[in-house]
């Protein structure tokens, strides 16, 4: 069963919708295992859309750490300066 995970790290607000209201869970999938050791599964989820970004290591505090890394990684990831576009679709450098 999953448990609420409380922490003071700075959670970057969702990739998907923008919104700045996650909260934490954190697992131990019965028979999932994390080489060879029982699996513990943190999951950051938003509240106003449902994305989920997981991780997954052999303790629950590091997966916390794993799964809050991710997330702030995928919301970096939306923010990167995009390319611009040409008619023809291509990237100009
Ligand atoms: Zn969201």
């Amino acid at each position: 069963m999953s448990r609420y995970v409380e922490t003071n790290a700075k959670i970057k607000p969702c990739p998907f919708c923008g919104i700045n209201r996650q909260y934490i869970t954190a697992d131990k999938p019965a028979g999932v295992t994390y080489y060879g050791v029982q699996a513990h599964v943190a999951q950051v989820h938003c509240h106003a859309c449902g994305a989920t970004v997981e991780g997954m290591t052999s303790d629950d505090e590091s997966a916390v750490r794993l799964a809050i890394l991710k997330w702030v990684q995928r919301a970096q990831y939306e923010e990167r300066p995009k390319p611009i576009r040409t008619q023809q679709g291509r990237a100009r450098a």
